[in-house]
């Protein structure tokens, strides 16, 4: 499938602010948005005045980079969201918050959403006792996400898992940093979520 392959970092400078998508350099002094924080390209200090659809659309594209996600796919969540009960937006974050990438993110296995794709396709994560190599794999509360046997001493997860403070750890999950297993506990109420969206803006965009 596609994937976007330039600069990461151009992302959130993109979007004025910061995506967290490439893990521990995002905590320190070298990350871009500390001293360029404006859009990449020649003009981009010089761009000025969003219209409202600009801020709807950036609004889309912010949360489309945060999770990782193609336009495509993005779409189809939307659609699924809609035909869900619930708020629409409320519950396009839920569906992308209980994707198995995201939910390896969440439990402190993978220091971003890139890395935690990558171990679910080389391979390294189970579901329910179960290899699972597919990162959208959408995660039920109750399930129980596990590393498998034989990738327990990866560096990349061990690193990770340190970096995490203690008392951190969202309610909505249960994650065991001894035994590398963690659960869904129950879908996120909206202000349980840390992501810092207007998702109605979303809804807007789309509803056109
Ligand atoms: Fe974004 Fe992280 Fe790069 Fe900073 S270091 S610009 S937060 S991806």
């Amino acid at each position: 499938m596609a994937r976007y392959t330039d600069a990461v970092c151009k992302l959130c400078r993109r979007e004025g602010e910061k995506l967290f998508l490439k893990g521990t350099k995002c905590v320190t002094d070298k990350c871009p948005i500390e001293k360029r924080n404006y859009p990449p390209g020649e003009h981009g200090d010089k761009r000025t005045k969003a219209s409202n659809y600009s801020v709807q659309l950036r609004e889309k594209q912010k949360v489309r980079r945060i999770y990782g996600v193609l336009e495509r796919q993005f779409r189809n969540y939307f659609t699924r969201a809609e035909s869900k009960k619930g708020v629409t937006g409320v519950v396009l974050l839920q569906l992308l918050e209980s994707r198995l990438d995201n939910m390896l993110y969440r439990l402190s296995f993978a220091g971003s959403r890139s890395q935690a794709r990558q171990l679910v396709l080389h391979r390294h994560v189970e579901v329910n006792g179960r290899l699972v190599t597919i990162p959208s794999y959408q995660v039920k509360p109750g399930d129980e996400i596990s590393i498998r046997e034989q990738s327990k001493k990866l560096a990349l997860i061990h690193n990770s898992l340190k970096r995490v403070k203690e008392g951190s750890q969202l309610t909505w999950i249960d994650v065991d940093k001894a035994s590398l297993k963690g659960k869904l506990m129950m879908m996120p109420e909206r202000e349980q979520i840390p992501v810092d969206v207007k998702e109605q803006l979303i809804v807007e965009l789309y509803s056109k």
